[in-house]
């Protein structure tokens, strides 16, 4: 826990100063109104003009200054048929970015009294706003990082991994992170050359190195030359995990914390919501620099309308 006292004051966000921030549900609304319709003001679709809204009292809604046309602010994201008071939800959300690990559902079941249910379907929904898409590397970045994690099953091994090998019932998640940057880790059902490609082709900037080991899965990485992309590899099999700037430990650790995190916190995550799990490491990984500032990105993209991301 000395790792909390050694964020810089700036950014710092402390339970008192959440708190204090967010008294009741009514500064929460009123956050949200904020951050979609700034100062009140959006199109009445009535009047169809821009008009200034007023809260109206014991509602969520907000009424047009002319014509009384209500808005409601919570529409069309995750808090819009939500029994669950919005103060609680602010306060699962600044827990989550708090944390470095993760916290559990049974954790703010037994801090805030919610049923457990609740508290899951809480975090759940709290994980859509942590998906990314990301474009890693470019051209004079140190490189990218990309290795494979089986999710259900041992750890892999040093060798032996051949493609098409039946893996029985675990998942296999491919990541890619920029040494001194951001992460990508998706589930990837198919561990093939082509699926390897595809990944790197939709998340990795042309002019970037790729250092992977000598999975076969990363046959036809080489064969993206044409398109800008180097790519080194590490000799796992052979037992040599770094030759100068030619290692993938920058992956292999972040795998360790998620490891860590499902295995201690959540225990157990079934392959329907690894993802969901995935974003939210990546989330945190990403924005490992911020303190726990995180809670305010995460507050940013709440008032979001869940469209811009089909949901799964
Ligand atoms: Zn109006």
């Amino acid at each position: 826990m000395n790792r909390r006292q050694t964020i810089p004051k700036e950014l710092r966000y402390t339970v008192e100063n959440f708190h204090s921030r967010f008294p009741d549900n009514d500064a929460c609304l009123e956050q949200i109104k904020e951050q979609r319709f700034p100062g009140g003001v959006a199109i009445c679709h009535k009047c169809e003009k821009p008009r200034k809204h007023y809260r109206v009292k014991g509602r969520t809604a907000y009424a047009c200054e002319t014509c009384g046309n209500h808005i409601f602010p919570l529409a069309g994201t995750i808090f819009e048929k939500t029994s669950t008071s919005l103060r609680l939800w602010f306060y699962a959300m600044y827990l989550m970015g708090s944390t470095r690990c993760g916290i559990s559902a049974k954790q703010i079941q037994r801090e805030t009294g919610v049923t457990y249910k609740t508290a899951w379907r809480m975090f759940h929904q709290i994980r859509k706003l942590m998906s990314e898409d990301l474009r890693l590397g470019g051209a004079g970045t140190p490189g990218v990082e990309m290795d494979e994690m089986y999710h259900g099953g041992r750890r892999k091994g040093g060798s032996g991994r051949l493609l098409g090998v039946d893996r029985g019932n675990k998942t296999t998640v491919m990541g890619i992170v920029e040494r001194k940057g951001r992460i990508v880790a998706q589930v990837s059902p198919e561990l093939t050359i082509a699926a390897t490609s595809a990944l790197v082709k939709e998340y990795v900037l042309p002019e970037t190195m790729i250092y992977t080991d000598d999975a076969a899965t990363y046959n036809a990485l080489p064969r993206l030359q044409g398109m800008g992309y180097q790519h080194r590899r590490i000799n796992h099999s052979a037992k040599v995990y770094v030759a100068g700037e030619v290692h993938t430990n920058t992956i292999e650790g972040f795998w360790s914390l998620v490891k860590r995190g499902i295995g201690g916190v959540y225990h157990s995550v079934s392959a329907k919501y690894l993802q969901s799990y995935l974003d939210e490491y990546s989330f945190r990984y990403n924005r490992r620099d911020s303190g726990n500032l995180i809670f305010a990105a995460m507050l940013e993209r709440a008032s979001e309308t869940m469209s811009r991301k089909p949901s799964s």
